[in-house]
Formats: structure tokens, sequence, C-alpha cells
């Protein structure tokens, strides 16, 4: 795909969210964005129960994962993530913070669907249309906004907690 300033405005940030790997590879795909990346060239890898430097050990299996929109096209990251061998906690997937484990979606995406169910009056279908989305991803998001709200003690949360409940 052509490789414009709109189109690196929107990478520079992912290239840090992604750390220890790095985009290598824009593939446009069906009307879907997928980006390749894999484990950065001399990126420190550190354990992530306890976060001490690791000795590398490969790499994991890649992952699909999806990330925010670019105008409107859906942007999935193929992310190869290395391992680390930790002598406390063994051989695990070195410590990264683009999502969280087993899930599919990145936080970054994680966080704009939360807002959007919180501060919208959008229901769950439109936002299953609106973002492509399928399966149960948006349906867990959804579970753990309820559980955001009512852990709240704001009064104004509380509120809105009772609407989403009825
Ligand atoms: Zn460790």
């Amino acid at each position: 795909m052509p490789i414009d300033n709109r189109f690196l405005t929107y990478i520079a940030p992912l290239t840090e969210l992604l750390l220890p790997c790095e985009p290598i590879e824009t593939i446009l795909e069906n009307s879907r964005i997928v980006v390749i990346a894999t484990k950065k060239p001399g990126a420190i890898l550190t354990c992530p129960c306890c976060g001490k430097v690791g000795s590398p050990r490969g790499l994991a299996q890649p992952r699909l994962i999806r990330h925010l929109d670019f105008e409107n096209m859906p942007v999935w990251v193929n992310v190869t993530f290395p391992r680390v061998y930790c002598p406390e906690h063994g051989h695990v997937v070195a410590k990264q913070n683009f999502c969280k484990p087993r899930c599919r979606i990145s936080k970054a995406f994680e966080d704009l669907l939360l807002e959007m169910i919180c501060g919208t009056d959008q229901t769950e279908m439109e936002l299953k249309k609106q973002f492509q989305l399928k399966g149960q991803a948006l349906a867990r998001i959804v579970d753990r906004a309820r559980q955001q709200l009512e852990k709240s003690t704001v009064d104004g949360f509380q509120t809105v907690d009772k609407e989403m409940k009825d």
C-alpha cells in the first residue's frame, strides 16, 4: 500500500506500543490492513513476572491482534513476540505492553471500545457493525466495562450503572 504521511503518523505511536517488537511490513488485503511485526533487533527482553532481563529463547507463535482503525480501515497486527528464559519463572513470552495475554485486541483498541461503551449511546450491535467485529470480543469488553462501572464509587457512574442493568 502507498505509505503516505497520514499512515506514517498512524504508525509512529504503534512502533512505540509494539516494543520489544517493531513493525516490518504493511499489507493491504481484503479492505483491511495487516501490519507484520516481530522482535526488534537488540531490544532488551524482560520477564513479564519479575521484570528482570532474561536470555532470549526464540519466538512465540504469531498472534493476530486488532488495533485502532486507520481511516475507517480495520488494522490487524500479526505480531511474533520473543520468548525469554528467566531463572525464576522459566521460559516465558517476553514482557510487552501491546495487548493482554490471550487477548485478541490491543490495549489501545480495548480502551477506545470501553470509552464508547461507557460514554455514548451506541448499542453493542452498532459498535460491532462500525468496527466489523465478530465473535465474543465485544461481549467480553462490555462485561469488563460493566464491572468497571460497578467497582466505581463515583455517584455519576453509579447512575449509569443502574441504567445499564435495566
Ligand atoms: Zn522472572
